[in-house]
């Protein structure tokens, strides 16, 4: 019996694996996050195990068939360091990059960071948690000095007495994590939705609005705005711990509940409704996720809605605040160990001289030989193949052909390449682009800590051997380092990989020096920063101060730009994506586990924009584009608005539509609008 941890979303519920051929998931009632509840991806995981597509020998593309055949791990490997050797020396070390996902455990995150900057001396480097939360990240450092998705555990979610929720379906993305909000409700509690599909959070609602994809930015300048005006700023603790409220109250004076109205959608009754909710109530919670952030002015719009939590006082106070919901398994700790193009274990900064200074001691290098900031992940993947971009990509643990912004771009662009390496355990839709295909270990298999939503660090115990033929990223990564003549040391065993992160981590924001296996099997996870052994860990964030050089929290005043396509007459409505509950991410473990259903992409659309062209429930519906068409099964629902189509991203084609301008802060593209058509 071996408890570990669901091998999906953020959550990283607790469970137990018993069994060895036949692998049985079974619940772990003890572990606080989910208390034994998993959600039905969960509770299948080990379909996952033993699936016929499994890869379990490497594969290296014969240049004169084309073709992808079997190959030792001695060849595949000679392959990919003969490849980066002769390609750096002909264009220089940032014509090798190496992309990361936010689904790999801390420890691999860690050793891609340091293969990267270390054997492969390149720059670029970048991973597809930029495409996550990398908004809410750069407007809470702005904020608070820091970034923690949440900073408090999410059980304080009960003891609030209103939880915002803008643009999160937690009910289907994390549906344990919903027990929070019904025992919220259970205590006379108050749940408000803001997306623009009535989706299955929304039916656990008190009030939800329903804006225009894009337009959280300008609901939360009217919110703020309508606060003021009636009194209920909290004046004091604006005072005492924040700055540049003022800039701030300017800002919003203009945004008066029926312009918000005119540009939202959302009636200025609502807003009202909202507004005087959030002033009578003595702690609020807001939460952003995906659908608010996955824009080019997300950095700007979680920043508006921070700002709503300061003007109420609520950040730093218990049961209260502001917390971003992560998506990815590993979201957070993905971020924090040097996978990221600008940043260094312990969330360090690449370009601050004493980041540089102590991580390279930690190495054993001159800090001197550790290349700058990169291009970020769609930068990165934009100039693929091109005159001044890498020639060859090395990819660990994502399925960059389905989930890129406009994807059939970025497909083109891998197809550019000289040389394309991917590790994984199936053959996804990347790897079969790829030149060399390693087969590594998953989940069940290997051991390694993933940082969770709430920054609480826990571990994935190996329940199981691998099968015969594949090996962990860790090895896979110190055997490159070892042919690129690295002299700096890859250690492969995940404890010994941890224990050289947490020193690279001593000092940093994301401090986890003080963290070691015993005692996150011993604590049910320890939570960050905890420098040092006698450290109870950090469950709760911003109590006295801020992370900020005075401790105060940054008010910053933001504009509504609005989103970077808007309709016209050849594309006159919004497209936005999302997940489903079956479902995880790009789909390449997912839609492999036989006992989940696996529909298949569909459009989903109003019964009066579906009278309107014509579309018929179940059958064949064309979403165009700027950038692509998708032909899908139409589904009819009356909880999405008429001026919105929706697609969900677990399947080849909805990114083939979307759109990769970029918010300018964050590097995230525009996942969840741009202008799109309907015909039949
Ligand atoms: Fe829990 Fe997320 Fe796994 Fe579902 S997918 S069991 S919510 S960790």
């Amino acid at each position: 019996m071996t408890h570990t941890h669901c091998p999906y979303c953020s959550l990283q519920c607790g469970m137990t694996l018993t069994g060895r051929r036949t692998l049985e998931v079974q619940a772990w009632p003890e572990f606080p996050v989910n208390e034994g509840g998993l959600c039905r991806k969960g509770w299948t995981a080990a379909g996952l195990r033993g699936h016929r597509e499994r890869l379990t020998t490497p594969l290296v593309r014969d240049r004169s068939t084309g073709e992808l055949v079997a190959a030792s791990w001695d060849t595949a490997l000679d392959v990919v360091a003969s490849g980066v050797r002769d390609l750096q020396a002909a264009h220089g070390p940032d014509a090798v990059a190496v992309f990361g996902g936010g689904g790999l455990t801390n420890e691999k995150a860690y050793l891609l960071g340091k293969l990267a900057r270390v054997a492969l001396g390149t720059s670029q480097i970048d991973y597809n948690g930029r495409w996550c939360m990398s908004s809410a990240a750069s407007a809470s450092n702005q904020a608070f000095g820091l970034d923690r998705g949440l900073p408090f555990p999410l059980a304080d979610l009960e003891q609030t007495d209103v939880c915002v929720l803008v643009g999160s379906n937690l009910a289907e993305t994390m549906p344990p994590a919903a027990r929070h909000l019904d025992r919220l409700r259970e205590r006379g509690g108050t749940v408000v939705v803001v997306d623009p599909r009535r989706t299955a959070t929304a039916d656990r609602a008190d009030l939800v609005l329903q804006p225009v994809p894009g337009t959280d930015l300008p609901l939360a300048l009217g919110v703020l705005h309508l606060l003021d005006a009636a009194g209920a700023v909290d004046e004091d603790y604006v005072a005492a711990r924040t700055t540049g409220f003022d800039d701030v109250r300017r800002s919003v004076a203009s945004w008066w509940p029926e312009r918000v109205e005119r540009v939202s959608g959302v009636a200025a009754e609502q807003l009202r409704a909202l507004a005087t909710l959030l002033a009578g109530a003595g702690t609020v919670t807001v939460l952003t996720a995906r659908g608010a952030e996955q824009h080019t002015q997300g950095t700007a719009t979680v920043q508006a809605w921070i700002n709503v939590a300061l003007a109420l006082g609520m950040c730093g106070k218990p049961h209260a605040g502001y917390g971003c919901l992560t998506g990815q398994g590993n979201g957070q700790g993905g971020r924090e160990h040097g996978q990221k193009a600008d940043q260094l274990p312990g969330y360090r900064m690449i370009d601050d001289p004493a980041a540089r200074e102590h991580v390279a001691g930690v190495w054993g290098v001159p800090a001197a030989s550790l290349p700058g900031r990169g291009r970020s992940a769609h930068e990165l993947l934009d100039a693929l193949g091109t005159d001044t971009g890498p020639r060859a990509l090395l990819v660990h643990g994502s399925n960059i052909v389905v989930s890129a912004p406009n994807a059939t771009h970025v497909t083109e662009r891998l197809a550019a390449l000289d040389l394309l390496v991917v590790a994984d355990i199936v053959l996804s839709e990347t790897a079969a682009m790829a030149d060399v295909v390693l087969p590594v270990t998953q989940w069940a298999e290997e051991s390694g800590t993933m940082t969770n939503l709430e920054g609480r660090v826990v571990l994935r115990q190996q329940a199981v051997p691998p099968p015969a033929g594949v090996r962990s990223d860790l090895e896979v990564i110190a055997a490159l380092a070892s042919r690129l003549g690295s002299t700096a040391a890859f250690p492969s065993d995940p404890e010994e990989v941890f224990a050289e992160l947490a020193r690279a981590s001593a000092g940093g924001r994301a401090d986890y020096a003080g963290i070691t296996y015993d005692r996150i099997r011993a604590e049910h996870g320890v939570f960050w920063p905890c420098p040092t052994p006698e450290h109870p860990g950090t469950p709760r964030l911003f109590a006295d101060a801020f992370a900020t050089a005075d401790g105060r929290a940054r008010f910053v005043a933001v504009e509504h730009v609005g989103a970077a396509e808007q309709p016209d007459d050849a594309y006159p409505l919004h497209l936005t994506t999302g997940r489903v509950l079956a479902q995880y991410q790009s789909g390449a473990q997912t839609r492999r586990v036989r006992a989940l259903p696996d529909d298949g992409v569909f459009v989903e659309l109003h019964p009066m924009l579906a009278a309107r062209v014509g579309a018929r429930d179940g059958e064949a519906v064309v979403v165009t584009t700027r950038r692509g068409e998708l032909r899908a099964p139409a589904r009819v629902v009356a909880t999405i608005r008429p001026d919105t189509v929706f697609v969900p991203f677990h399947w080849v084609g909805a990114n083939r539509l979307t759109n990769d301008a970029l918010d300018p802060t964050s590097g995230m593209p525009e996942f969840k609008v741009c202008a799109a058509a309907v015909r039949t």
